[in-house]
């Protein structure tokens, strides 16, 4: 079935997932989707967001390999699995979804050099969602995608959002981050350029799996700000900070949340 990998329990087809149309712009000020949902075919039960109103958006054909992406396996399985994520997780969850991605860096100028290895370094880094009992795992056949490109691709890319050029976003299995904003970060952000890059990889894939922006953005001012916060421009006196929190890995290791519909 292509992705997965390591798997010896049951397979578990991601039900939640089916039918859903996310859609996640980052870092504007306009109507905030980071939770929005549309029930493009069927409702699920887990959402409650005011229903968006998409048109379709052309987007590239998903890879052929439509075999189920989302897989549970023993926790005792996946070597990649985080010993938090059955030490300090929540006992619930016990499982480890493995997430299969692509990366592409569609722009070529220096400054953007290394943006695979970065991804696939910050996704598997013990510190960011795989304490939450998520395997990432970078594969040229993974039904998701991430992509660095510029700010008009990254518009097309994320319809019906509007990015404005600017902004990053998750659309359904793909996340799309904004060159400039990889090459620059933005004036609000306050700590290092690296920092804002991982921020970003691991704020948009938080969307991927299913965490929405939180509220306030910043309920402890002068402590780190969530990872789900729009960070890029709305700090609000939280620390930047690229990882998700303890609670932010909490709820996500509830599993609760439907993924990114393939
Ligand atoms: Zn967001």
């Amino acid at each position: 079935m292509g992705v997965g990998v390591g798997v010896v329990g049951r397979v578990r087809v991601a039900a939640a997932t089916v039918g859903w149309l996310t859609v996640a712009a980052c870092g504007g000020n306009g109507p905030e989707a980071g939770d929005r949902a549309a029930p493009a075919r069927a409702p699920g039960p887990a959402r409650t967001a005011p229903a968006a109103t998409p048109t379709s958006a052309p987007l590239p054909a998903p890879p052929p390999a439509a075999a189920p992406s989302v897989v549970t396996a023993p926790p005792t399985a996946p070597s990649a699995a985080p010993p938090a994520a059955r030490a300090g997780a929540p006992a619930a969850a016990p499982e480890v979804i493995e997430i299969a991605y692509r990366v592409e860096r569609r722009v070529d100028d220096e400054a953007t050099a290394g943006f695979e290895a970065f991804v696939e370094q910050t996704l598997s880094d013990a510190r960011g969602w795989v304490r939450a009992g998520f395997s990432l795992v970078r594969s040229e056949a993974g039904p998701y995608l991430i992509v660095l490109a510029e700010g008009p691709e990254v518009d097309r890319l994320c319809l019906p959002h509007d990015t404005y050029g600017t902004y990053s976003c998750q659309r359904r299995e793909t996340v799309a981050l904004n060159a400039d904003r990889w090459r620059t970060g933005t004036p609000q952000w306050t700590g290092d350029l690296a920092t804002y890059r991982r921020m970003l990889v691991n704020h948009e894939v938080g969307h991927l799996l299913g965490q929405p922006h939180p509220r306030p953005q910043c309920p402890r001012p002068g402590r780190p700000a969530p990872l789900m916060a729009q960070q890029s421009t709305e700090l609000d006196g939280c620390l930047p900070n690229p990882w998700p929190l303890d609670h932010e890995v909490a709820a996500a290791a509830r599993h609760d949340r439907p993924l990114a519909p393939l």
